[in-house]
């Protein structure tokens, strides 16, 4: 039966805001204007009907069609939005949701933060008045957790399904279970590509609302022979774009940060290489834009910005050249794009249960993502794409569909928190995709073996505490240990520095004195030390000597970063009534009380110095080197580590140094010898073993 819920749209007096009951300003026409050109425009009513008659509606259109901008919106005016009830709508990534929903703010005429805010991991950016939310798909499985109906919204929309990240596929599952019980609830699923049928089926045959794309031509072309060097080629090929094809701008994917700042680099010292060109020669201004996610919001804005006129009154128009992660595929619409260079690759998630490694590798695209990318160049009119890949290897070599996240990722935090919410049965959770059997297990014996699950899989006090916090669960396990070790205070400081990207900068042209100045830091026990000593050190300096992080090598930006984490997680610790403590600096015990903490939230991952000189991983034996910013000078022969970085060489970093009894003491479990694997760890543990139940008999 359909629900009874009937909205009653919101009015207004003309020319007055309903939200604000302030007069419009003229900007809101201005963008009024550029709105009802967008192909959802002319879907409003049909899409309200669907929406009033069914529960799920699947929604299917263009990227760029108005599908995140525009549909909370008609569903606000629609009046699914009163009496305290909220609209959701859930991106994949941090920062579509915080850019959509400062282009919202504005389009609505409204305060961002008030009416329209988001949320994201680490960044709240709303208010009791907010009634229209934008927030990570992982934001809304947290807030699942402590509101298991979640009962403050009128209508979820999950947006960019087709992407399929964990969040958004544990969140499929977690809607249908929650629609059953709450007859009043909408759900509105929106997607960019056309596998919209999966989705409907999925939810019992939902209606699909097709809006039709307006999409120009765009001719594709592809590299005869495979580019050894795709960074080159790329910037090789977007060089040529601009000084030889018509006006347009350019949109050039690449995997991350590093790669995007130092391609933006050299793509603009080309072009100023060629300098200006005369008459029919003149090459064009260029205005060279980074997009990943951990840019500052001001400079995301940037690429919403015009082209830079021409160089003088009638010459050629500038050239605005986006250097893009795959938030530009179908998070983010920039309009003007005519050029598109894909070289092919994307950062994935990859994840292999065996020897418990997960990781972010660049990774060969999808055929449905190469199709995506070059749609982009097609917005406004005809365009074109440069694909650096051969022709053949689209054909043979790539994969028709990305495989969905829950396929290649860890699932450990995922499952804590549903088993949190209170789903009980993991293996017939209703999953569109269900993960591999060996991936789930994997994940209830990790949190088994962190004391988050009893042996019979169900939630301990300290399991419920782990989920309260937004992190990876050994993290949490490590903030709790702390407590007891007299230490929480400074666990969160690590954490939280190990949740912002790195502090430490290193400028090529100074990379001496940039190396001199970390060493200050060094703590020579292990580089979690060490981020604890430049954040004491930080907070310490900060106020009192200006540009301090600067001189110091260090980025001011993330220090910010951390301190903002850190209190978050401060917040959360008081509200479970943890204490934050410390102890006392000139004791001996103050480091390695920390140590021990981290090893009893980290003895997962611990590597152990073979005699052949070799680090192998504690029980999957996996060779690894640890990573060259390590500021450990010797080779201690236990080492904990954070993070394994899968290259063609595998290291470990940042680590530290742990003692191995700390080991048998602090993970017994995860420790016991019956069912350890063979080999010098084993020797070396028992050994150590036998040597103390020597000492204890000589003691008694
Ligand atoms: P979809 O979700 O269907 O991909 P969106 O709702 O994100 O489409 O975008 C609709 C239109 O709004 C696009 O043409 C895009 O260029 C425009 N737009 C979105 N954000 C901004 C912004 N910050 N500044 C200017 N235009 C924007
Ligand atoms: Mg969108």
């Amino acid at each position: 039966n359909p629900p009874t819920l009937k909205p009653i749209p919101v009015t207004a007096k003309e020319g007055v805001n309903p939200w604000t009951q302030r007069p419009y300003s003229k900007r809101y026409y201005e963008i009024l204007e550029k709105r009802k050109n967008l192909p959802v425009f002319q879907h409003k009513e049909e899409f309200l009907k669907s929406v009033e008659s069914n529960a799920v509606v699947v929604l299917q259109g263009e990227t760029g069609c108005g599908k995140t901008t525009q549909i909370p919106q008609f569903l606000a005016e629609a009046g699914y939005a009163v009496n305290g009830k909220h609209i959701g709508c859930t991106q994949p990534r941090r920062v579509a949701a915080m850019s959509v929903a400062r282009r919202v703010s504005d389009e609505m005429d409204v305060t961002l933060g008030t009416e329209v805010g988001y949320n994201i991991r680490f960044d709240d950016k709303t208010t009791p008045q907010t009634f229209l939310k934008y927030l990570t798909d992982g934001m809304l499985l947290r807030e699942a957790q402590t509101d298991p109906e979640l009962s403050r919204y009128s209508v979820i929309i999950l947006d960019e399904a087709h992407e399929r990240t964990l969040s958004t596929d544990i969140l499929f599952g977690l809607m249908k279970e929650i629609m059953g019980r709450r007859k009043d609830l909408k759900l509105i699923v929106m997607s960019a590509t056309l596998d919209a049928e999966k989705f409907q089926a999925y939810f019992d045959n939902a209606p699909l609302l097709q809006i039709p794309g307006r999409m120009h031509p765009v001719q594709v072309f592809y590299v005869s022979e495979p580019e050894r060097d795709y960074l080159q080629a790329a910037i090789h090929t977007v060089v040529q774009i601009h000084t030889l094809e018509e006006p347009g701008d350019i949109l050039l994917f690449l995997t991350g940060e590093e790669e995007i700042e130092d391609a933006c680099n050299k793509i603009t010292a080309e072009i100023e290489g060629y300098g200006t060109g005369l008459g029919d020669d003149e090459i064009p201004q260029a205005v060279v834009l980074p997009l990943y996610s951990s840019l500052p919001p001001n400079q995301q804005d940037r690429i919403f910005e015009d082209a830079p006129p021409p160089r003088r009154p009638g010459g050629k128009p500038g050239r605005k050249i986006i250097v893009a992660t795959n938030i530009a595929e179908t998070s983010l619409t920039i309009d003007g794009i005519v050029y598109v260079v894909d070289p092919g690759f994307s950062k994935q998630k990859v994840y292999n249960p065996r020897i418990r490694v997960e990781s972010l590798l660049p990774s060969p695209i999808s055929q449905a993502s190469a199709k995506q990318r070059a749609g982009r160049a097609g917005r406004t009119r005809p365009g074109k794409c440069y694909r650096l890949y051969t022709e053949k290897a689209y054909n043979t070599e790539l994969q028709p569909n990305t495989y969905p996240e829950i396929l290649r990722s860890n699932l450990s935090s995922v499952v804590l928190q549903l088993v949190k919410i209170g789903i009980r049965d993991l293996v017939h959770f209703d999953y569109m995709d269900p993960p591999a059997p060996e991936t789930l297990m994997r994940a209830l014996e990790e949190l088994n073996y962190l004391g988050a699950l009893d042996d019979n899989g169900t939630l301990t006090e300290l399991g419920g505490r782990m989920a309260e916090f937004p992190l990876d669960p050994q993290m949490s396990k490590f903030i709790m240990e702390g407590v007891k070790f007299n230490c929480s205070s400074e666990a969160l400081s690590i954490v939280a520095m190990l949740n912002v990207p790195v502090v430490f900068m290193r400028p090529r042209d100074h990379a001496r004195e940039a190396d001199d100045a970390k060493n200050r830091f060094a703590h020579a026990d292990g580089d979690h030390l060490t981020l604890l000593n430049v954040y004491h050190a930080w907070k310490l300096k900060e106020k009192e000597e200006r540009n301090w992080a600067y001189n110091n090598f260090l980025n001011e930006r993330n220090l910010r970063n951390a301190d903002n984490v850190r209190g978050q997680l401060v917040r959360i610790m008081n509200r479970l009534r943890q204490p934050i403590n410390s102890g006392d600096f000139a004791s001996r015990d103050y480091y390695i009380n920390i140590r021990k903490a981290l090893t009893a939230g980290f003895f997962m991952q611990v590597a152990h110095l073979e005699r052949s000189g070799h680090y192998l991983t504690v029980k999957d034996n996996q060779s690894v080197s640890p990573h060259p910013s390590t500021t450990i000078t010797g080779r201690p022969v236990w080492l904990v580590y954070s993070e394994f970085v899968l290259t063609k060489k595998n290291f470990i970093r940042t680590i530290t140094e742990i003692k191995p009894e700390w080991l048998l003491e602090l993970a017994p479990t995860y420790y016991d010898m019956e069912n350890f694997p063979p080999g010098e760890t084993r020797t070396a543990l028992e050994q150590l073993i036998k040597e103390r139940e020597k000492s204890g008999r000589r003691k008694n």
